[in-house]
């Protein structure tokens, strides 16, 4: 039986990315189409959206949709099956997805993305378009599932946790604009401190919840990484799984990688040189003897950038360099400029967002730093791996999950793929880095660990699997009683 799913998000890689949520949902259709799923997405109608999309049929007209005028769009775009709210006064702005021009969230997300998940509800509910089950992503398709559980709907929803730490919270007044019936402002609804919070809603009325690394379902039962959250998560604990993400094994290969100076494979490692030469030019960089560590990643506190930050001197002083590519609080940014003006040719930056630069970071520096205070999967370690590119890594959710450390009975049986580290704080990144600058001293340790990623399997098959089981699971009970209904 074919398994006809609505994935409901906020963005989809290549067409809208922010970070890992949006190269997950455009991986997810390819992923699970072997295992007879077929996974349609509905995503909002942004300018890059509307321009890209192809064979175009209105599939419904949404006239009041919130009190927006709207129509759902089908076609498809980069290869991926689409349905398009296309809804211009909440979608048609140029520039990032959910901020204004002045970086600040858009005063208007608490309609955009209750009108995403109002216009799902209706197409699941809508018997001809088929779908069996919806899957929405975050906070901003989360209502999806709230909307589907007031409406009384059969269909069974996902929720998948991407970040728990984006609550999606508005102010009570939001509450009456929803259309949900006045019961819902409650505990056993939406309600969540005195306001809103469209994740907490998506997640008390799906029928399973997932997020994207099996240690991170574990950290959210907890205060520290829970974010408030972790009481909702304990009491619905058995309906939640961890699924960790896979790559796009096609996107984010060095051997046919066209972002890239050189290709190469296992056996060319040494093509690399000429990525690391790309790299030298792109950022200032002198050459040197020592490690070229890169960042690719958002600028921000949950990433650990202020800790990386902090210990730029003790990298430089230990033989290392830094190439870096990101953007996000101004303070972190500030921070690393300052290094780079301090160790001019040993500390380059670049701020903004550069998907063939992060390619190139990838395919020529030597290690990749994460030391993310949390990381529900993350992905920058994975095509780390995949390129040959050691990450060095806080020891949580994700990055533990897939990164074996470089202990020593790791590096004597031949399995390491990188550095973990506990706990975030200058000493134990210091720690971690010097372990990493003295490995790389041993060219055939070093090589044998580069190896060691590029070999793993960080495809979706196995994700895929979990995922397409999943929706088996919740959508035979209601063939069934559909089936019993009509005999
Ligand atoms: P998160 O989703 O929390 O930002 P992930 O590691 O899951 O972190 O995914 C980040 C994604 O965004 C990766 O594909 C990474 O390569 C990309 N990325 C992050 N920052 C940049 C940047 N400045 N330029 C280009 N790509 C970036």
């Amino acid at each position: 039986m074919t398994v006809r799913v609505l994935s409901v998000v906020s963005e989809a890689y290549p067409l809208v990315k922010t970070g890992g949520l949006g190269d997950v949902a455009g991986a997810l259709p390819a992923a699970l189409a072997p295992y007879d799923v077929r996974l349609t997405t509905l995503i909002p109608g942004y300018p890059a959206v509307m321009k890209a999309l192809e064979n175009r049929t209105v599939v419904r007209p949404m006239h009041q949709l919130l009190g927006v005028q709207a129509r759902l769009v089908a076609g498809t775009a980069a290869g991926l099956d689409l349905i398009v709210l296309d809804a211009p006064e909440l979608f048609a702005h140029v520039g990032a997805p959910y901020c204004d021009s002045t970086g600040h969230d858009r005063s208007d997300n608490w309609l955009r993305f209750a009108a995403l998940g109002r216009a799902a509800a209706d197409l699941a509910k809508d018997g001809a378009h088929g779908f069996d089950l919806v899957h929405a992503h975050d906070w901003q398709g989360a209502m999806a599932a709230t909307y589907l559980r007031f409406d009384g709907s059969s269909i069974p929803s996902v929720v998948t946790i991407h970040n728990i730490a984006f609550p999606g919270w508005f102010p009570a007044e939001v509450f009456r604009e929803l259309e949900l019936p006045p019961s819902a402002f409650a505990v056993e609804g939406v309600e969540y401190y005195g306001g809103v919070s469209y994740l907490k809603a998506g997640l008390w009325a799906a029928d399973a919840i997932t997020t994207v690394s099996p240690t991170y379902a574990e950290e959210i039962r907890t205060p520290e990484y829970g974010m408030g959250f972790e009481g909702l998560i304990v009491a619905r604990a058995g309906r939640v799984s961890g699924i960790v993400n896979g790559i796009d094994m096609g996107a984010w290969n060095p051997a046919t990688d066209a972002n890239l100076a050189a290709t190469y494979d296992v056996r060319t490692l040494h093509q690399r040189r000429a990525n690391k030469r790309a790299i030298e030019i792109a950022f200032g960089l002198a050459e040197g003897n020592g490690p070229l560590f890169c960042v690719i990643s958002r600028l921000t506190t949950q990433k650990g950038m202020d800790v990386l930050a902090a210990v730029a001197d003790e990298l430089i002083a230990m033989g290392g360099r830094l190439a870096l590519l990101g953007s996000g609080d101004a303070k972190v940014e500030a921070a690393f400029q300052a290094a780079a003006a301090r160790h001019k040719g040993k500390i380059g930056v670049k701020f903004g967002y550069d998907e063939v630069l992060s390619h190139r970071l990838q395919g020529g520096a030597d290690a990749i730093v994460i030391p993310s205070r949390f990381e529900p999967c993350g992905l920058t370690q994975l095509y780390g791996m995949r390129y040959g590119c050691v990450p060095v890594a806080a020891r949580t959710g994700g990055l533990s999950d897939t990164i074996i450390d470089a202990n020593e009975a790791a590096l004597c049986a031949g399995v390491a793929t990188g550095f973990l580290f506990d706990g975030v704080t200058p000493e134990s990144l210091t720690k971690a880095l010097k372990r990493a600058v003295a490995i790389y001293a041993d060219r055939k340790a070093w090589r044998a660990m580069q190896e060691q990623g590029m070999k793993g399997d960080f495809s979706w098959s196995r994700s895929g699997a979990k995922y397409a089981e999943l929706y088996k699971r919740l959508v035979k009970p209601v063939v069934h009683a559909v089936r019993r209904a009509r005999q």
